[in-house]
């Protein structure tokens, strides 16, 4: 049962892979990002404590995310497998998220990090922007956002090469190119 974390920087596209992922394993894709939004849509207690953090381009605080992804991962009957997208995005979220995994039988068994270069994620984001008009694409938060991952999320990279679990997949591609990668990839760490 695969239960995998996408860990890349804004723009480097995530939520596409993260999806066609989770379809082709039969497993949820859990995208914290997507699940705040509606919150804050919805204006729920939780959508109100996180907006103003998301259309600055910070994180919103830990005890918020935990609890909301706690809900949708360990609740009555705690997930399999999962595709998560967006989480564990600080260590204290990685921390929390490998002790519920130790605990439970459930640890994380491939992390897969997209890389992209900052130009390329600059140009995507604006790019998306313009099309979507999400909140937070906006020039000032792009870069606010791109300097919030290299400082919070970044060192995860470590936490999980420690752990034996990271893959490193090149991010740049098409849509396709870049999902036979990361199957690829995953398919190499059960390998092992
Ligand atoms: P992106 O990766 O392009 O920034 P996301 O949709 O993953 O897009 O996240 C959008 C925003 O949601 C983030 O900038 C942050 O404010 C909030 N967010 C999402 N996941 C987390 C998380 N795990 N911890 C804290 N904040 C989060």
């Amino acid at each position: 049962m695969l239960r995998a974390l996408l860990l890349a920087p804004p723009g480097a596209g995530k939520g596409t892979q993260g999806e066609l992922l989770a379809k082709e394993r039969g497993v949820p894709h859990l995208a914290t990002g997507d699940m705040l939004r509606r919150h804050v849509a919805e204006g729920t207690d939780i959508g109100k404590q996180a907006q103003a953090y998301m259309e600055k381009g910070e994180l919103v605080p830990d005890e918020v995310v935990n609890q909301l992804v706690g809900q949708a991962v360990a609740g009555d009957t705690p997930l399999d497998g999962f595709v998560l997208d967006g989480f564990p995005r600080t260590l204290e979220q990685a921390q929390l998220a490998y002790d519920w995994g130790q605990a439970n039988n459930r640890t994380f068994n491939a992390v897969v990090s997209l890389v992209v270069p900052e130009d390329e994620l600059v140009r995507r984001m604006l790019a998306r922007g313009e099309q979507h008009g999400r909140a937070d694409d906006t020039e000032e938060t792009v870069h606010r956002r791109q300097l919030v991952y290299e400082e919070s999320t970044k060192p995860l990279l470590e936490f999980y090469r420690q752990r034996g679990i990271l893959t490193e997949v090149d991010g740049v591609g098409t849509v396709d190119e870049v999902a036979a990668r990361i199957r690829a990839a995953i398919d190499a760490l059960s390998a092992d």
